[in-house]
C-alpha cells in the first residue's frame, strides 16, 4: 500500500513517469510474513494442496516471492484468481487482452467475482492515478492494481506482479547483463531497482521480458538509467509486448503448472528440450531460435533470435575495413519507423575507430538531441550510458571516432517521417572501420 501513498502524493511529471514504468510496493517493505510453512524432515515443504521439494521451495522462495504465501493457492488442482474491477472508465479491451494472455501461457485461471461475493482475497482494478500492482497473494488482503492510466504492454506487465513476480532488472544476475545507473534513477523510483539476492531456477536473464523497464524508465533526467552490457540489446531492452517464453515458464513452474501437465500427459519427466516445457496439450512450448516437437533443434540462441526477430538490422562489426553504413545506403533507405544498434568491435589492446565519408539525417531540428528527427547515437564505450546525438548533417566527411576501449557503438533511431505525413529522402551514412593500438596495453 506503501506505492498508493506515493502516488497521490506525487507531483504531475513523477505520475507521469509512474505511468510509464509500472511501479510495484517493494517486498522488502512487505510485513513480515506470519505463519510460515514448516520444512519437513526429508527436505519437503507442504502448502495446501502442494509439496514442494527442498529445491523448488528455495527456488520459489528466492527469486520472485518472499514466500509461497505470496501465491495464490490452488483449490482441487486449479489457480482462480478472482478480481473486481472497479473502476468505471476501465479499457476492458485491454484488460481482457491482458487476463486473456495469461491464461492462454499458464493454468492460472481469472475469475470475475459476483455482485455480493464476500471473500477476503482478490484482485482489484482499481482507479488511483497511477499503474501500479502490490506483488502477489497476501492472505486477508486485496492485492489492488491499479490501472487507471497504465497502456500498451504494461496491464500484462501489472498482471505479472499480481501473480508474484518482481522486475527483471533486480535478478540476482543483472549486474552481468546491465549497469544501473544511479545519478539518473529518479530517487523516489529508487526502489525499482534495488538488487535482489534470488535463484534463477535456470530462467535466464531475459532483455525482452514484460517484467524488464526499457532503458530511460524512472530517469530524473531523460538519460539511460539502464545500459545493457551487451549493446546489441540496449534498443530492444524492455520493449517486450508480449508474455515471453521465459515469462510463461517462470508462472507455470511457481504455479506448477508444469507438473500437472506432465501428470496429465502421462510424463515422468519433461521431454522439451533447450529450454522447452510441456503444454496443456502436451506439446512442448520452445523458445525462440529452436523448433520441433521437443525443441530438440536448435538454429541460434534466444538472444540471437530475438534480435533477428525484433531487431534485424542490429549487428557486430569486426572486420578491420568493413564499411559501416545505414541500411539502404544511399537511396533506399527505411520508410518505416526503426531502430538499431552497430556496435564497432576491435580486438584487445586496440580501439575501435569510425572514418565518416557521408551523412545526411532528414532534417535538422533546433530541439535539444535532435527530438524531431532521425538520430545517429555514438557512445564510446559501454561504460558510457549516453552517447553524443547526431542528425541533419552534423558529421562531417572525413570526421573520426574513436572507442575509449575496444568497442564504438551506434544506436539509429529513424524518426517516423512516413507516420507524420513526409518521407525518408535522406541518404544516410557510410563509413569505414579501422583499428589502432591502445598505447601502453598489454
Ligand atoms: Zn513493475
Amino acid at each position: 500500500m506503501m506505492a498508493l501513498k506515493m502516488v497521490r502524493g506525487a507531483p504531475p511529471q513523477a505520475l507521469l513517469a509512474l505511468c510509464l514504468t509500472c511501479c510495484v510496493a517493494p517486498l522488502s517493505a512487505a510485513p513480515p510474513l506470519q505463519g510460515a510453512p514448516q520444512r519437513l524432515d526429508d527436505g519437503y515443504v507442504p502448502v495446501g494442496d502442494i509439496l514442494y521439494s527442498a529445491e523448488d521451495w528455495a527456488c520459489l522462495h528466492a527469486k520472485n516471492l518472499m514466500s509461497v504465501e505470496r501465491l495464490w493457492p490452488r483449490t482441487e488442482g486449479e489457480v482462480k484468481i478472482p478480481y473486481i474491477i472497479t473502476y468505471k472508465e476501465m479499457n476492458m479491451t485491454m484488460l481482457e487482452e491482458a487476463i486473456g494472455a495469461w491464461e492462454a501461457k499458464t493454468c492460472i485461471k481469472f475469475l470475475k467475482m459476483e455482485e455480493g461475493d464476500k471473500r477476503a482475497e482478490y484482485l482489484e482494478f482499481r482507479a488511483g492515478g497511477g499503474c501500479f500492482t502490490v506483488t502477489g497473494y497476501v492472505e486477508g488482503e486485496v492485492t489492488v492494481s491499479i490501472v487507471d492510466t497504465c497502456k500498451g504492454r504494461s496491464v500484462k506487465h501489472e498482471i505479472g506482479h499480481a501473480l508474484g513476480m518482481r522486475h527483471e532488472h533486480k535478478r540476482s544476475d543483472r549486474d552481468n547483463n546491465v549497469i544501473v545507473v544511479r545519478e539518473n534513477i529518479d530517487p523516489k523510483m529508487a526502489s525499482n531497482f534495488e538488487f535482489s539476492e534470488t535463484i534463477n531456477c535456470g530462467i535466464p536473464y531475459d532483455y525482452f521480458s514484460l517484467m524488464h523497464y526499457q532503458d530511460t524508465a524512472a530517469s530524473i533526467n531523460g538519460k539511460r538509467v539502464l545500459v545493457a552490457k551487451d549493446p546489441r540489446f540496449q534498443d530492444i531492452m524492455g520493449e517486450g509486448t508480449e508474455i515471453t517464453h521465459w515469462n510463461a515458464k517462470l508462472a507455470n513452474t511457481m504455479y506448477k503448472c508444469v507438473d500437472d501437465w506432465l501428470e496429465a500427459c502421462g510424463q515422468t519427466s519433461d521431454p522439451c528440450e533447450n529450454g522447452g516445457y510441456i503444454q496443456k496439450d502436451c506439446s512442448c512450448a520452445c523458445p525462440l531460435g529452436t523448433s520441433g516437437d521437443k525443441c530438440q533443434e536448435f538454429a541460434m540462441s534466444y538472444r540471437d533470435a530475438l534480435l533477428e526477430k525484433y531487431s534485424p538490422y542490429t549487428s557486430v562489426i569486426n572486420t578491420p575495413g568493413a564499411e559501416v553504413t545505414s541500411p539502404g545506403y544511399p537511396n533506399d533507405g527505411p520508410q518505416e519507423a526503426i531502430r538499431y544498434t552497430q556496435v564497432m568491435q576491435a580486438p584487445k589492446c586496440k580501439k575501435a575507430v569510425v572514418t565518416f565519408t557521408d551523412f545526411q539525417l532528414g532534417e535538422e531540428d533546433d530541439m535539444p538531441n535532435c527530438k524531431y528527427t532521425s538520430t545517429l547515437e555514438i557512445r564510446t564505450d559501454v561504460s558510457v550510458g549516453d552517447g553524443k546525438i547526431f542528425c541533419g548533417e552534423g558529421i562531417k566527411n572525413q570526421q573520426v571516432f574513436k572507442s575509449d576501449n575496444s568497442e564504438l557503438i551506434f544506436h539509429y533511431k529513424n524518426y517516423d517521417f512516413l507516420g507524420n505525413g513526409g518521407e525518408n529522402a535522406y541518404r544516410g551514412y557510410t563509413a569505414v572501420f579501422t583499428t589502432e593500438d591502445i598505447p601502453g596495453c598489454r
